[in-house]
């Protein structure tokens, strides 16, 4: 995750970009630039083989002037407190901008899930719970899956809360097991809701997505859901696929059902039968219609961007566009759905999950997707009309949306 400190840059140069069209003081800029609280948690656990080791944790609470925080933990070796700062600054405007009574937050530990054991991964997951629960809860700051972590870290994570709260309590985290008050409709609801985006973004430009062109980079969850859904929903051709050793192209379609099984009996989606072996970088460039970065920050830069040939640019990673990218992006014409627009359906979903736990509710999968549908089409056309209407690219008028009601919020707060 070398590219992290340029992520928290680009997330700030943004707000800044936003503060001179929202007419912003220096101070409340200055508020808006830094997390409302951080706690660094030190986490002695107990190994299998009878050692103690010490791991480091961290939780970012950046703003909560309209609601509770919001956002996933990450569990990877080469996590950073710069690069959950600025996870925690874009859930912030991701859930104002898709009106959630929410905050934003992020959370990690310093760890390697490939190296641990599953009852190492669970005492870990417990030990993190133990180090922040006086700053979580329903009320105050809700933590959810993200990358490394599962359901059954967050099944852990809600019984340890409930253990030291001294009873059951299923809205402490969200992105359970279905059977433990998860919601239906959550595994697959971030590439879902981003489709329901790319299908209203394709009709504005007149792309019919029957046989469109979709090359997708990340084959994890919300990867594979992506390119999924793109052959399921829509009929499109997805032509590559790939993942961190590569990816594959084939110019009739891939199936991304049985590109998954190759990829779990061999490791990686590449020497896929009858498919040609390409890089990642090749991937980005290809002549697609819809090109869905969903994995690493900062994939497309300045150094490659002139190079991308889709239609439109649908961000399901978090922040794989760096600020370098967005003029050559805006002058070759290229639709960009921007990160917290895009993406949104996770934390939409995980808000209903939230919703569902405090009445005892289970809502059906169809009643899940219909509310989804409906909250990414209203906030994909408040991002359009603000762009046109403002004659600003896609991602200043989601943050100038978002900025704008989190400032509101404080305003009316008297927090400011
Ligand atoms: P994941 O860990 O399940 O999958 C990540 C995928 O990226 C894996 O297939 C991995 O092989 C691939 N990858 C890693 N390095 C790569 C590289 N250098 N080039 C190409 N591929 C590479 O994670 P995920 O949950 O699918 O998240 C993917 C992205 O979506 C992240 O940016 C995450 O923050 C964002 N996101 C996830 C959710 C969610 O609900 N899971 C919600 C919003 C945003």
């Amino acid at each position: 995750m070398s590219s992290e400190p340029n992520l928290l840059e680009d997330v700030r140069e943004q707000l800044c970009s936003c503060a001179m069209g929202l007419k912003l003081t220096p101070d409340i800029e200055a508020f808006l630039k830094i997390p409302m609280r951080e706690l660094f948690v030190a986490l002695p656990v107990h190994m299998d083989d009878g050692s103690i080791k010490l791991f480091r944790g961290f939780r970012v609470q950046y703003n909560e002037a309209l609601g509770p925080t919001k956002g996933g933990v990450r569990f990877h070796p080469e996590e950073t407190i710069e690069s959950i700062r600025a996870l925690a600054a874009l859930m912030t405007w991701k859930c104002a901008l898709h009106n959630l009574p929410l905050g934003g937050a992020k959370g990690g530990v310093i760890c390697n899930p490939k190296e641990l054991s599953h009852r190492e991964l669970e005492r870990i997951s417990r030990a993190y719970i133990r180090g922040i629960y006086q700053i979580i809860g329903p009320e105050r700051d809700i933590p959810a899956p993200d990358v490394y972590t599962n359901p059954q870290v967050m099944a852990w994570m809600m019984d340890e809360y409930s253990k030291l709260s001294g009873k059951n309590e299923f809205g402490a985290i969200t992105g359970k097991p279905t059977s433990l008050g998860g919601s239906a409709g959550r595994y697959d609801a971030t590439a879902r809701g981003g489709w329901y985006a790319i299908k209203e973004a394709a009709e504005e430009l007149g792309i019919g997505l029957k046989n469109s062109r979709v090359a997708v980079q990340g084959f994890g969850n919300v990867g594979y859901h992506a390119a999924y859904l793109a052959k399921k929903l829509f009929g499109c051709k997805v032509l590559a696929l790939s993942d961190s050793k590569g990816g594959i192209y084939s110019e009739a379609g891939l199936d991304p059902e049985d590109v998954s099984g190759h990829k779990l009996s061999t490791g990686s989606v590449r020497d896929y039968p009858g498919a040609e072996n390409i890089t990642n970088e090749n991937l980005l460039a290809l002549d697609v219609d819809i090109l869905i970065p969903a994995a690493l920050e900062n994939v497309i830069n300045g150094n490659n961007a002139k190079k991308l040939q889709t239609r439109i640019l649908a961000e399901l990673a978090n922040g794989p566009t760096a600020k370098s990218a967005e003029n050559i992006l805006f002058n070759k014409g290229i639709h960009v759905i921007p990160d917290i627009l895009c993406n949104g359906g996770g934390v939409i979903v995980s808000y209903f999950e939230m919703v569902q736990n405090q009445y005892r509710l289970q809502w059906e999968e169809r009643e899940v997707q219909i509310l989804l549908e409906k909250k990414m089409k209203e906030a994909y056309h408040s991002v359009l009309d603000f762009s046109l209407k403002n004659k600003v690219n896609m991602r200043q008028a989601a943050y100038t949306l978002a900025v704008g009601r989190v400032v509101e919020a404080m305003q009316l707060r008297s927090w400011i």
